[in-house]
């Protein structure tokens, strides 16, 4: 990993593109997995505070000043936009970097970006979050803002997937939030793909829940986020399902530089990830799926 002194670096004012920094100072860290952690942070101007607004499945890009700038979903709750969290995954040179952060730390955040989760949409009638791996981290935000809104919905069901105990994001918060969930009359599944003697949920990989959930597809939105193998088998078996597609919504993940259409970084065939998605859904992108999976 990479030395770097993070705070001797002033932040730009703007970025290349023109689209504002904001400062961001993290409060506190939270080790999720092996090699995921969430930041908490919020904003060091007090109009910043007071303004910035951002809606489920919407990302920011965090700038490390001195090293780069990453697209990241936001993972809190819509509704206390004060206090932000990202959950990131160190895979390269700008995610190692945010391992050497530390409580104090300030990192520039500039969005939100992109089309977020409808829930407007899927008013009315069942929702179901399907979420693997990393993907609960987009989804986590439209969780919570369901939960808000339990009243919007008929049945709303959460299935959460990873490969093993200690892969599962938000393990520390998670048995309470599972009650909690369930309080507030959201069915919740969890499993995972090997389970430990402590692991108290399923086991087996998350499209092995789908008929555990009984779900009516005609009456059900699906929103779906994970690793692209998770995203195949979970869509084929919400297909199997005779789920409506045009019910159906994923979140992608591309390579994102400018965030605002223009250096086609994230273009996935005829679209821009940054901004007509990430969130898409499935009819208008299941072709695409299916070449880059090939
Ligand atoms: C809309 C969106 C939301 C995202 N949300 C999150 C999130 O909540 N948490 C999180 O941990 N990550 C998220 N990511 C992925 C994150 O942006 C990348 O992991 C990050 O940009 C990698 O930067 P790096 O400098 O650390 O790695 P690099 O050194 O740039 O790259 C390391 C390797 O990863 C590959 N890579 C880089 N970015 C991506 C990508 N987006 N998809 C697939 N491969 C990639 C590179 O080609 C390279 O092989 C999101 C990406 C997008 C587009």
């Amino acid at each position: 990993m990479m030395a770097v002194d993070l705070r001797s670096l002033e932040v730009p004012p703007e970025s290349a593109e023109g689209t504002p920094t904001r400062v961001a100072t993290i409060r506190r860290i939270v080790q999720e997995t092996p090699d995921t952690f969430t930041y908490w942070m919020t904003f060091r101007d007090p109009v910043d505070r007071a303004t910035y607004r951002f809606a489920p499945g919407q990302l920011n890009m965090l700038y490390l000043f001195g090293v780069g700038e990453i697209p990241i979903s936001v993972a809190s709750d819509p509704e206390l936009p004060a206090r932000i969290a990202h959950t990131i995954r160190s895979t390269g040179r700008v995610t190692d970097a945010f391992r050497l952060l530390k409580p104090g730390d300030q990192v520039g955040v500039r969005g939100p970006f992109g089309r977020p989760w409808p829930l407007r949409e899927a008013r009315g009638g069942d929702l179901m979050i399907v979420a693997g791996g990393l993907g609960l981290a987009p989804l986590r935000s439209a969780i919570y803002q369901a939960i808000r809104h339990r009243g919007q919905f008929r049945r709303l069901m959460v299935l959460v997937g990873a490969r093993g105990p200690e892969h599962m994001l938000y393990r520390q918060e998670l048995d309470m939030w599972n009650q909690w969930m369930q309080f507030r009359g959201v069915e919740t599944y969890l499993t995972v793909d090997v389970a430990d003697d402590q692991w108290p949920y399923d086991e087996g990989v998350v499209t092995t829940l789908f008929p555990k959930v009984r779900v009516d597809p005609e009456w059900t939105t699906a929103f779906v986020c994970g690793p692209e193998i998770m995203m195949h088998f979970a869509l084929r078996g919400l297909r199997d399902m005779e789920f409506p597609m045009d019910q159906v919504w994923v979140s992608m993940e591309r390579n994102m530089q400018c965030a605002i259409r223009v250096c086609g970084h994230c273009q996935f065939g005829p679209k821009f990830v940054c901004a007509d998605g990430p969130v898409f859904r499935y009819d208008e992108v299941a072709d695409l799926m299916e070449v880059h999976e090939l």
